[in-house]
């Protein structure tokens, strides 16, 4: 057996013991689990492509969480988490859960949103406030769309040649990587999108830009983020929402006068909305430093969360980087593989 058999094979009995005897809800005892979600789409959604598998959650998987959610916490909105923290009113014995989502993606609307009502559990929804409401897609969907054409025969080797040129400056990995007939694989697609990440915001662009015209295709315009009305309705319905900046950008890639500006205009925007805001800021991919965490404060946000897994107490160590845990399909398809990513994580393994 390979190492990577016997990884899995550990891990799903350490799993079923550690959900067996409870471990996983028994370490929250007294703490708050902040769950982070992105995506939660359907089998059908999936195999369109273009989803990368640490964003999403299939539909029925997200209702079997919140089922055994509902059953082992006490579910808290956003805001009552931070009223329970203000007033100082925390019971020990209990374990408490605020379930959130970054990016405000259309099927959160779709079929996250039926399940949450369905259970009456309230949710909070991070956005990015340009992309509510328009068909602009997020620059690593963009690139995974363009990446998937160089698997396309029809494709001249020049055209593979140039694609492959910009897509190793862009990532910084082997230029031959791209240059074979066979495209590249899923696996490489996402390593070379994590990669861009560290590039600058309009080098991004331009790199898809000309990947684009060098391929002869556009990038779909869909809709795929919710809008002001979906944002309203949920709004009504137990959801609340957070800023997740206007452009998504990589703040610790902006200049102080940019991340001024993406902290003040977002937070306007959510302010109008007749119900449903929070004054809280997620970072964009969780990036972010003391200096910016002291511009979200000034911004007038009274809390942030970023992506540094593991659950808080009575008294959070930093207001400005609560801790979560990320919940994907991969770390939670059945219930003893959640419980022992909320214990791993609980604990930091
Ligand atoms: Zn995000």
């Amino acid at each position: 057996m390979n190492v990577g058999g016997l990884k899995t094979i550990t891990k799903s009995v350490v799993g079923e013991l550690t959900h067996r005897l409870g471990i996983g809800p028994f370490v929250c005892r007294g703490k708050v689990l902040i769950l982070a979600y992105h995506r939660v789409v359907t089998p059908d959604d999936l195999s369109r492509g273009h989803i990368e598998p640490g964003m999403y959650v299939l539909r029925d998987v997200f209702d079997m969480h919140v089922r055994w959610l509902v059953e082992q916490f006490e579910i808290l909105s956003f805001s009552q988490l931070l009223t329970r923290w203000n007033d100082n009113e925390w019971d020990d014995r209990k374990r408490y859960c605020v379930l959130t989502f970054d990016d405000g993606w259309l099927d959160n609307y779709r079929h996250a949103f039926p399940i949450l009502k369905t259970y009456h559990v309230p949710a909070t929804i991070f956005l990015p406030t340009n992309y509510v409401g328009s068909n602009e897609w997020f620059w690593p969907e963009k690139f995974a769309y363009l990446l998937a054409r160089l698997s396309q025969n029809s494709l001249t080797s020049v055209q593979r040649t140039r694609a492959g040129g910009v897509i190793a400056e862009l990532s910084g990995m082997a230029h031959h990587e791209f240059d074979g007939q066979h495209g590249v694989s899923l696996d490489t697609v996402w390593e070379v999108i994590g990669r861009c990440k560290l590039a600058p915001p309009s080098e991004i662009q331009s790199g898809i830009h000309k990947l684009s015209e060098i391929l002869a295709i556009s990038v779909p315009h869909e809709r795929v983020t919710i809008n002001w009305s979906e944002v309203a309705e949920m709004a009504k319905n137990g959801i609340s929402f957070g800023s997740h900046s206007c452009s998504h950008h990589l703040l610790t890639r902006l200049d102080e006068e940019t991340i001024r500006q993406e902290l003040q205009e977002s937070n306007r925007l959510l302010r109008a909305l007749p119900a449903g805001y929070l004054p809280v800021f997620c970072y964009p991919n969780g990036d972010n430093n003391e200096a910016i965490q002291g511009l979200v404060k000034q911004a007038q946000y009274v809390a942030a969360v970023g992506t540094k897994p593991g659950v808080e107490g009575q008294h959070p160590g930093n207001m400005y980087e609560l801790n979560r845990i990320g919940m994907h399909n991969d770390v939670s398809e059945t219930i003893p593989m959640f419980s022992f990513h909320v214990f791993r994580s609980a604990w930091g393994l």
